[in-house]
């Protein structure tokens, strides 16, 4: 399981006040689970999710994967964002592969590259370069990236924010057969409330307390007034 324990994370720099971004946030996520996290624009989704890949580091509390820690940039993890981020000059294919873990043989490779494009619905456009194609395949270009790495944990920053609304409900499709296929434990971020719940196996709420610092209850938003903390609450998949 991807645990966090008592995590905090206050950012500091020289003649300003700190800033507590997230506190005292604990959260545990299942293998194979996915959940998804919700709050408000600058509660600390992002932040969250980089305490999980190791891309920054807590200030106080622990994250581990499976017991063991993170520390640093964790290749147990993949990360995807509401941009594809692919390099422009290179192919969907290239681009794909260079999720593959450092040392991957030639062969496994190109054979784990061309499953994934296959079942992200690019195998007929492997070859284009990211500017040929439209949003929501770029998108699912940088998807496969991800799980290239085969990662034990998926992790999605509004993976699907930047999509028009007919191709975000594929993409939800999409991500529930890939998970399906290659079962990561996946922590979600996104904004839709339907999303969340349509996806996710718990839903995750980040609210900010009082000073604001974000606290998570693992909860999924109830009839509770601002600065209150709700429960967890199981969504039935
Ligand atoms: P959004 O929904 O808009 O993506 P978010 O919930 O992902 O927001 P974060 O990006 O995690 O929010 O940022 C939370 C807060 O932490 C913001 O106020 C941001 O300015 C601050 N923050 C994030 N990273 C840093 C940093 N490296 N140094 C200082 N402050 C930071
Ligand atoms: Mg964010």
């Amino acid at each position: 399981p991807v645990r966090l324990a008592d995590v905090s994370r206050t950012f500091g720099a020289p003649g300003r006040t700190d800033r507590t971004v997230l506190r005292d946030v604990d959260l545990q996520v299942a293998p194979g689970e996915i959940v998804a996290v919700l709050g408000p624009s600058g509660c600390g989704k992002s932040t969250l999710l980089r305490q999980v890949s190791g891309l920054d580091a807590p200030t106080a509390g622990s994250v581990t994967i499976g017991g063991a820690p993170v520390v640093g940039a964790d290749p147990r993890t993949a990360v995807a964002f509401q941009e594809p981020r692919l390099l422009p000059w290179r192919t969907l294919t290239q681009n794909v592969a260079l999720g593959l873990p450092p040392g991957t043989t030639k062969d496994v490779g190109q054979e784990r590259v061309a499953r994934l494009l296959d079942l992200v619905g690019l195998a007929g456009s492997a070859g284009l370069r990211p500017r040929q194609v439209s949003g929501g395949m770029a998108q699912r270009a940088s998807l496969a990236r991800a799980l290239a790495r085969n990662p034990g944990v998926l992790l999605l920053d509004e993976p699907f924010g930047a999509l028009d609304a007919l191709t975000r409900l594929r993409m939800q499709d999409l991500l529930l057969d890939v998970h399906a296929a290659q079962p990561a434990t996946i922590l979600l971020v996104t904004h839709d409330v339907e999303e969340a719940l349509y996806l996710a196996d718990r839903v995750v709420l980040l609210r900010t307390v009082a000073d604001g610092a974000a606290a998570s209850d693992g909860g999924l938003l109830a009839a509770a007034g601002p600065a209150s903390i709700a429960r967890i609450v199981d969504v039935p998949g």
